[in-house]
């Protein structure tokens, strides 16, 4: 557990020395974006580098790549085209990575620099000396950029490429299911995403009015490419909450609900979320009257609530692996349970639900609720608070309980391909 931790810190680290600064225009996260993989070798050559085509598969061509990922995430609304150039060498050993003119003066002979949409700069460095700098880091959305070939939009991604976690892997990571999960992440932030996907832990019970007994868990909603990557990942989709923000799913696909006039109720089918369909919307989002508070001070408060049906399929396929005896994948979690024989298992056939945190109109944090709270913990110290979430499906015949606002939320019936809820605002 000490790993994730640490890297929990890492990314939380990088959330707080980016500004909330929004440079992006909407459509610039829609259709093809243009990339440039960059290959910087600043070890001075002491250490093997990550091979070529394998970079190249995991960034364009390859059936886990990050361009399958965004394709599918985005209901193949958003790709990646482009190139990988490389290497460049560095001649002095001092650096973990190098600043924007180093870049553009080192790679401008090979490539016209006001083409592309997102640079990615891969660093080859020696891990050593670069302890401590981070997986990565991202422009949120498109910045100006001024080049030796003039000024241009796009956005400008760092990895350390030597870590286990972002050096690409074909066909895929195993912790993660895609072949760099790291670089997928980035391009999230890349696109413009702002924020993490957290999780919302309130001991003993979903969600506390005392808001004392609430805490969130940074970067640690185990179920998005948007939280950290050093646990198994059973699903990568982004949240609906982000994926709204980047434009990825119409008014018809994500659907509002609010208080009916002359009913205190709604029934409604939910598609998969997977899929987008004519006839149901594959994601639900309730605008809440009362905020549900996050961190007061901070005013960061949950605004939404937003309901998915996810399903085993593409890159959410290894959701099925948590119907099996979860120890394969979870080492250091345990199963409470009235006779503590049973092997932990999931009941993955129910819907998720997050809340949104929304700043100047955008969606920043997603935070994934703990539907069945104190089910699993971690090993020694009984902590319910990061591998709780893990069963979180309300179920057939469940109900969840907003009570902020007393908005009951109860599936009705589920099958593979949609979920009956009823919306019930008290
Ligand atoms: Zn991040």
């Amino acid at each position: 557990m000490k790993a994730a931790r640490l890297q929990l810190i890492f990314f939380s680290f990088y959330f707080t020395i980016n500004n909330f600064s929004w440079a992006q225009n909407l459509t610039d996260t829609i259709g093809e974006q243009k990339t440039a993989v960059i290959l910087i070798d600043l070890s001075g050559g002491i250490i093997p580098r990550a091979d070529f085509h394998e970079i190249e598969e995991s960034f364009f061509n390859g059936s886990h790549s990050v361009n399958h990922f965004i394709r599918e995430t985005s209901y193949q609304k958003t790709w990646i085209s482009g190139q990988v150039f490389g290497w460049y060498e560095w001649s002095n050993r001092d650096k973990c990575e190098l600043n924007y003119d180093e870049i553009f003066n080192l790679i401008q002979k090979d490539l016209d620099l006001t083409k592309y949409d997102r640079f990615f700069i891969l660093n080859h460095v020696d891990l050593k000396m670069c302890a401590g700098t981070g997986f990565g880091h991202s422009t949120h959305g498109k910045v100006q950029l001024f080049t030796p070939q003039g000024s241009t939009f796009a956005s400008v991604s760092q990895v350390q490429l030597n870590y286990r976690l972002v050096k690409p892997q074909v066909p895929f990571q195993k912790l993660t299911g895609i072949s760099s999960s790291v670089i997928a992440h980035e391009f999230g932030h890349a696109l413009g995403i702002l924020g993490h996907a957290n999780l919302y832990e309130c001991g003993e019970q979903t969600i506390s009015t005392n808001e004392s007994n609430c805490n969130q868990e940074a970067i640690a909603d185990m179920f998005s490419i948007m939280a950290g990557e050093s646990y198994y990942k059973s699903t990568l989709h982004m949240s609906a909450c982000h994926k709204e923000d980047l434009g990825w799913m119409s008014s018809r696909e994500l659907k509002i609900i609010e208080k009916p006039k002359n009913e205190n109720s709604i029934l409604i089918d939910l598609n998969n979320f997977e899929k987008l369909s004519a006839n149901r919307p594959s994601a639900i989002k309730i605008p809440l009257e009362n905020k549900i508070p996050v961190v007061r001070e901070k005013e960061v408060y949950i605004s939404n609530l937003f309901l998915e049906f996810r399903t085993p399929s593409g890159f959410n396929s290894r959701l099925l692996n948590l119907t099996q005896p979860l120890d394969q994948y979870y080492r250091d979690i345990t199963w409470v349970d009235a006779n503590n024989k049973t092997k932990p298992k999931v009941d993955i056939a129910g819907i998720q639900i997050r809340g949104g945190f929304y700043k100047d109109g955008h969606c920043i944090t997603s935070y994934l609720f703990d539907t069945k709270p104190n089910s699993f913990a971690f090993q020694e110290k009984y902590d319910y608070s990061l591998y709780d979430h893990l069963d979180a499906f309300v179920t057939k015949g469940q109900t969840f309980k907003e009570p902020y606002n007393n908005i009951d939320i109860k599936v009705i019936d589920i099958d593979s391909e949609q979920a009956k809820l009823k919306i019930i605002f008290n």
